[in-house]
């Protein structure tokens, strides 16, 4: 978020924007789900420009053992940016940044999983960003999401995350990068299915008005992710459930 926004365009005259996105319209996104053969589940899902890849392994015994929880699983989430993933080389490793966004990814799918069902057990979700234009911890979010039904472990239902914020006076969903730099606010958010709200960033200035009006946006842009990872599912799946059918 930049205060020195006030000679960047955000809208032309027909009130679309930069990307001719509507105020209220989420990035394209596309999905694709079981990637890679070595983990338990995988999903590549590209948002806008911004590409990203989940891995998923277990319930496994969790090590190193100290890391084991006696009456649950203990969940882990690591958001990781390579290096070429943004216009000036991300400095490799760890930072405050992405353990940050792992923590608050991780808290976002507690209330998803049964952990109280696999005691000493690991659950381990890795996101990869390969390229990034803003909202990639929204995406890592939404293919995590994907990748732990892909390893079939028990949820609650899926989480789904999308951001709203301000740009040039006006509340609108899903910022690309220039909105992200130069607008005034930025609040992702992720929710479950039945729409309870598991993550909740906030970066910049709202107004209480403004807030609510971009809390409603928000709501809306993750159902819209929900059905396209809906849809994404069945098509990874219906011929499964196909081949099901025939065997009856
Ligand atoms: N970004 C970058 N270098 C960094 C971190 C972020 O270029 O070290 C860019 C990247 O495009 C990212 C955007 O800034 O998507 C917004 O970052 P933010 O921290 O708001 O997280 P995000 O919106 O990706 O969840």
């Amino acid at each position: 978020m930049s205060s020195n926004q006030t000679d960047v365009v955000f809208f032309d005259e027909n009130g679309l924007r930069t990307d001719q996105r509507k105020p209220d319209e989420i990035r394209p996104m596309s999905i694709k789900i079981g990637v890679l053969s070595r983990a338990n589940g995988s999903c590549y899902l590209e948002w806008g420009a911004n590409k990203v890849l989940a891995a998923v392994y277990g319930p496994r015994e969790a090590h190193p053992r100290r890391m084991q929880l006696p009456n649950k699983a203990v969940i882990r989430y690591r958001y990781n940016m390579q290096s070429f993933s943004v216009e000036d080389r991300a400095r490799p490793g760890p930072n405050r940044r992405s353990s940050e966004i792992s923590k608050v990814s991780r808290e976002a799918f507690e209330p998803v999983l049964f952990a109280e069902d696999y005691p000493k057990a690991a659950i381990d979700i890795f996101v990869e960003v390969l390229q990034a234009d803003a909202g990639t911890r929204t995406a890592a979010i939404n293919a995590a999401s994907l990748a732990l039904v892909d390893a079939g472990i028990p949820m609650r239902g899926l989480v789904s995350a999308c951001a709203a914020g301000k740009v040039g006076g006006k509340i609108v969903l899903d910022l690309n990068k220039p909105e992200d730099n130069y607008g005034e606010a930025d609040l992702p958010i992720a929710m479950t299915e039945d729409g309870r709200i598991t993550l909740i960033q906030m970066d910049g200035h709202l107004t209480p008005s403004e807030f609510e009006e971009a809390m409603a946006l928000v709501q809306n842009g993750c159902r819209q992710v929900l059905e396209i990872q809906k849809a994404a599912l069945l098509e990874k799946f219906a011929s499964v459930m196909n081949d099901d059918e025939d065997d009856i």
